[in-house]
């Protein structure tokens, strides 16, 4: 009943079982088994896995430069599926920028519009708009030659943006940048994103670039995708342990549930103790499971409670410091802890200590491949 607000929610692009194969027969490789997202409208979606999981293959059947060999691709509901690259309201930014280094960076963003036959006094007016977007308004008479990796970044997503697309499609624009102008681009990235309201589909391998810019990412490995969450979420809740080990430091424990109470379930693990955890959908007595706890999530103690463990190696890292310790069962864990004041605990390797997670910390892995 309220159009406006349901914009908000609609999905911008659904990929409904979308399944590449090149090649055929006995020499098939299988590029993405049958993928179903639903990205919607003004979000910054993100595809983030190992080299070779799929990420481009997935970005280029949604830019049309290659047809899915099943499954569907709806943009705005309608099935894109015959429709050229060229007239579908997407636009891609490429690792490799791709600007015309003889034409100046003004010529450069007008391009596209000039290709669409856009009124001139249009063509002027957008790409004034769009160098002030990117802050490139003082270069606008340079040749793309003339200015540095990062410029030429602003550049090519001006250039991009200027044709105004519903869906921008990023694959791994950041990575030829060096580590300080990569996170200086990565808020810029944001904040175009949120400024302009398109819809942005990026793609990396760094799991530290898709938890600061992303509103939801799905994590691929091996042409699937397996999990699809917020970043606090993916982070926190991992479902796989795929997932959880590719996204920061993490320690797993095996055992089975012992026994659960209405939120509450224990784990009993051999060697190590109990290990109480929030109950999840579907968790019952007997059933094996990995448990994932993060190492920040992990209090060191002296060793009075059920959990103990030996210390074997302290690792400071300024901020904080990172202890290294193994369980009865002969497990080794981590857990890191914040430096506050430059106060740091006396421990020393050899000691035993005492550990502990809050329930709401340890993740439960269901899947364990
Ligand atoms: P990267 O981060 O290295 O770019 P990616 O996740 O983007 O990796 P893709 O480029 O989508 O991975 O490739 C997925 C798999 O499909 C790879 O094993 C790749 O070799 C294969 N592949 C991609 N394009 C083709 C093609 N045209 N013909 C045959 N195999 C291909």
């Amino acid at each position: 009943a309220v159009p406006a607000a349901q914009a908000d929610v609609a999905s911008s692009i659904e990929l409904r079982n979308v399944g590449k194969a090149f090649g055929s027969g006995v020499n098939a490789f299988v590029a993405l088994k049958g993928v179903t997202a639903d990205i919607r409208t003004n979000e910054f979606f993100t595809l983030l896995g190992p080299s070779g999981c799929g990420k481009t293959t997935l970005l280029r059947l949604i830019a049309g430069f290659e047809a899915p060999s099943s499954g569907e691709i709806l943009l705005e509901g309608r099935d894109i599926a015959n429709l050229a690259p060229y007239r579908r309201p997407v636009n891609t930014v490429f690792q490799s920028y791709a600007l015309f280094p003889h034409m100046t960076v003004s010529e450069n963003v007008a391009f596209g519009l000039q290709m669409l036959k856009r009124p001139r006094d249009e063509v002027a007016a957008t790409v004034e708009e769009m160098l002030r977007l990117v802050r490139m308004e003082a270069m606008k008479d340079r040749k793309t030659s003339e200015i540095s990796g990062g410029q030429q970044q602003r550049v090519a997503l001006a250039r991009a943006l200027a044709p105004k697309p519903k869906v921008l499609l990023l694959d791994e624009p950041l990575s030829a940048l060096d580590l300080k102008l990569r996170k200086e681009m990565q808020v810029e990235l944001k904040r175009l994103q949120t400024e302009t309201g398109i819809t942005f589909v990026f793609v990396t391998h760094d799991q530290e670039e898709a938890l600061t810019m992303s509103d939801r990412v799905a994590v691929m490995s091996q042409g699937d995708i397996l999990q699809i969450g917020s970043p606090r979420e993916i982070y926190n809740h991992p479902t796989h342990r795929f997932v959880a080990d590719f996204i920061g430091d993490i320690n797993f424990l095996k055992g089975s549930v012992s026994r659960c109470g209405e939120t509450e379930c224990v784990a009993d693990i051999a060697g190590v103790g109990p290990i109480r955890f929030d109950r999840a959908p579907g968790t019952s007595e007997g059933q094996p499971l990995t448990l994932a706890i993060r190492p920040e999530r992990i209090t060191l103690g002296p060793p009075t409670g059920d959990l103990t463990g030996r210390l074997e190696n302290v690792v400071y890292h300024g901020t904080d410091t990172i202890y290294h310790f193994t369980l009865g069962d002969g497990s080794r864990m981590r857990a890191r802890a914040q430096n506050s004041d430059g106060h740091e605990p006396a421990w020393r390797p050899g000691d035993r200590i005492g550990w502990s997670a809050r329930p709401d910390a340890v993740a439960v892995i269901a899947e364990d491949s």
